[in-house]
């Protein structure tokens, strides 16, 4: 098939992005029991047959400038929704074991979706151990022979498609250098080393958790969680928090026409806040269920960021620039809004936090925990995605990276559910990165307070319209003509 109608391709593309975010919302906001994937796929299945994207991985080869730039986010979308397709069953049949499974401690039972919030709550660190060691069981037993299954089955669909291994695909579907990157954050983690144990083993005592040395995985839901920080965090706040806090950068979210908050309350809406893009920027679901606690305002912020991306990007703008591209920038927002949540000049306007410092030192512990851990992932996934792997020796390296980078004991059993699919870690560390970049424009040119600068919304708007045209570099050098630069990141956390 060396033809192919690109307009028909791309609405379709269009349709069937809008098809499954919507259904993807409906499910997790508690609206429909099913997650139903199948007929999606079904109704959308020429999008994904080998021939049509070999296709348009050829036009993307004969294409220049902007056609080409645009045919290479649409050639990530048919590979990624060719991987999908193949591996429709396994994911359907996940989500079904998660959302039924129950785990056994103690002669009770809980729901494994369950676990992680339970955890979470759980003062006492042996029952958080024996916990996380029976969902951990049900994982291994249940669930890793069908992730083990979707594994093969993407590896196979890239070989068919022509690629070595998976971290070729990746590289070269996200025009990115993957290992270079991974040099860069192996730098981060090295220059975090010397201090990390200093700047978290005050934050676990503070939170219940043991120090370095007796931490283990099952006590980072713990530390996260931070219950000794709730008293302002209150759920009756995070909404009106929110609201006032756009009010400030100019952004009236009442009158939006084309955000939806969807805050009501189901049985079986998910617990976590999230954001849904069916339709970029005209439908956009921002969904919370407010329960409070300092990790649910930096949830429900994170999710606001990304909804505030896409609710301004420019309407006219392609397809692939309003939907796809490098979700490094979309996740750029996300945290600059995230950490708003730990601003001091923000707790004191909206959150009446009497000392900000307490909150300050917890988020910044466990921001460098969380970006050691995304190090560590990038380099355990790239030998995951090599060609030919040993895949006997894979849990044991999954353990030993997570392992030094934590420096907590972490079991092997989660080697294939702990991975991102595509190299999503890519995104992630580069949009941390990118966003102390942001923050510190926006103080030098907006003042300590440029979240109640609408000049300040003014200028995110300008970056917001763009959509996802430029990758996160880019967009950095069009905006501030600065270059990502990890050290800024690694000094915030360590310094
Ligand atoms: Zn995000």
């Amino acid at each position: 098939m060396g033809d192919i109608d690109l307009e028909r391709y791309r609405d379709e593309a269009e349709e069937f992005t809008a098809d499954l975010s919507r259904e993807h919302y409906l499910h997790l906001a508690g609206r429909k029991p099913e997650l139903e994937v199948e007929p999606i796929y079904e109704r959308h299945r020429r999008l994904f047959e080998p021939a049509a994207v070999a296709a348009v991985r050829e036009a993307r080869d004969r294409a220049s400038g902007e056609e080409r730039r645009r045919l290479r986010f649409l050639a990530y979308f048919a590979v990624d929704g060719l991987i999908g397709m193949r591996t429709r069953l396994e994911s359907e049949e996940l989500a079904r074991l998660e959302a039924s499974l129950e785990v056994t401690v103690d002669g009770g039972a809980v729901g494994y979706r369950r676990v992680a919030t339970r955890l979470a709550n759980e003062p006492d660190a042996d029952r958080r151990l024996q916990l996380a060691a029976a969902r951990d069981e049900v994982l291994g037993e249940r669930l890793n022979p069908i992730h083990l299954e979707a594994f093969e089955r993407s590896r196979e669909a890239l070989r068919e498609l022509g690629w070595r291994d998976p971290a070729d695909a990746y590289a070269e579907l996200r025009d990115l250098d993957l290992h270079a990157l991974a040099a860069r954050t192996q730098a981060v983690l090295a220059a975090t080393e010397d201090r990390y144990e200093s700047i978290l083993d005050p934050e676990l005592a503070r939170a219940g958790a043991p120090p370095l040395g007796r931490l283990r995985r099952s006590d980072l839901p713990r530390f996260f969680r931070a219950a000794h920080l709730d008293g302002p965090f209150d759920g009756a706040r995070m909404l009106p928090a929110l609201t006032a806090s756009l009010a400030g950068l100019g952004i009236d979210l009442v009158a939006q026409a084309n955000v939806t908050v969807d805050a009501d309350e189901r049985p079986t809406k998910t617990p976590r806040a999230f954001c849904a893009t069916p339709r970029v920027p005209e439908e956009v679901y921002l969904v919370l269920a407010p329960m409070g606690g300092r990790t649910d305002f930096e949830a429900l912020f994170h999710e606001s960021g990304h909804a505030q991306h896409y609710a301004h990007v420019d309407a006219e703008l392609a397809f692939e620039y309003r939907h796809l591209g490098d979700n490094g920038v979309t996740e750029s927002f996300a945290f600059l809004f995230e950490g708003l949540v730990a601003d001091p000049g923000w707790l004191a306007a909206h959150v009446g936090a009497a000392d900000p410092a307490p909150v300050l030192a917890h988020e910044r512990a466990a921001r460098l925990v969380m970006v050691r851990r995304y190090c560590a992932k990038l380099a355990y996934e790239l030998e995951l995605g090599a060609a030919d792997p040993p895949l006997e020796r894979m849990p044991a390296r999954y353990r030993e990276h997570l392992q030094a980078a934590t420096r907590a004991e972490w079991p092997e059993v989660s080697w294939l559910d702990d991975v991102d699919s595509g190299f999503y870690v890519a995104c992630y560390l580069r949009a941390w990165a990118l966003e102390v970049h942001w923050r510190r424009a926006l103080r030098e040119r907006f003042g300590e307070r440029w979240f109640e600068s609408a000049e300040a919304g003014a200028w995110l708007r300008a970056a917001w319209r763009e959509g996802q045209r430029l990758a996160a570099e880019e967009l950095l050098a069009e905006r501030l003509g600065e270059e990502l630069d990890f050290r800024l990141l690694a000094a915030e956390l360590s310094g």
